[in-house]
């Protein structure tokens, strides 16, 4: 099924992406409701206890392969918009309100990432950096490569100027169909749609993309959303982990 499914653990409601745990691979995305005070409450529904990665979201495309423990380690936040380990252990995060997180597994090679693709990072090219780190670093092939969108603002709520739909537009080989014109020089834009065809683009089968259809705009009960809340809000958790 390609797409994310409501979980319940431990009190906890988080979504995860059922092709990914067919294979093993442990992942969530956290609901506001996850949110707990002092413990992490996503990390302990899905029972992980590994040494867990974050970084400081600079809306770019560096892309980080963790593949021993002292990887950024010492550099609290080292920046950076994408995680790839192949590595047992590990648990890689990222944040997001309105952005899309991609997931990303190669269950052949085992190997995981994940990325914040906000639009800035969408037209850097983010989803295309992430594939060749896991091409590179784990020699993993496109076609074994599943991958997961994040609920995020949808079309019905993200609306933009001309100079995101010339990126989007760009990074797409001049494909404009992700976006819908309004008055006024606005535009409706799919932002998961678009990083999809970035992820098609870079190899990955259609097939096995799994595109959430939730607007975390729409859904005030299940998600923060920055744009919903004029700029302050809180923010969801995404984690991706090799199971044994
Ligand atoms: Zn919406």
């Amino acid at each position: 099924m390609r797409e994310f499914q409501l979980q319940m653990k431990k009190g906890v409601i988080y979504l995860s992406i059922p092709s990914f745990e067919n294979n093993d691979i442990i992942n969530g995305f956290s609901s506001r409701i996850a949110k707990g005070v002092g413990t992490n409450k996503l990390l302990e529904a899905l029972d992980l206890n590994g040494k867990l990665y974050s970084l400081k979201q600079v809306h770019g495309k560096k892309v980080i392969v963790i593949d021993n423990e002292d990887d950024i380690n010492g550099q609290e936040k080292a920046e950076g918009d994408g995680l790839v380990t192949g590595r047992k252990g590990i648990v890689l995060s990222m944040y997001s309100a309105d952005c899309p997180v991609l997931f990303l597994c190669d269950p052949v090679k085992r190997v995981v990432g994940l990325g914040h693709a906000g639009w800035r990072g969408t037209v850097k090219g983010i989803g295309l950096e992430l594939v060749k780190a896991m091409k590179n670093f784990y020699q993993c092939r496109e076609e074994n490569i599943l991958a997961g969108i994040s609920p995020a603002i949808g079309s019905c709520c993200y609306e933009v100027g001309e100079e995101v739909i010339q990126g989007t537009a760009r990074i797409l080989d001049n494909d404009f169909s992700c976006c819908e014109e309004k008055t006024g020089g606005k535009w409706m834009l799919d932002l998961k749609e678009v990083n999809s065809r970035v992820l098609e683009k870079a190899g990955i089968q259609k097939n096995n993309i799994a595109v959430s259809k939730l607007c975390t705009f729409c859904n005030s009960s299940l998600f923060y959303s920055y744009r919903r809340s004029g700029g302050s809000t809180g923010r969801m958790m995404s984690v991706i982990s090799l199971g044994d």
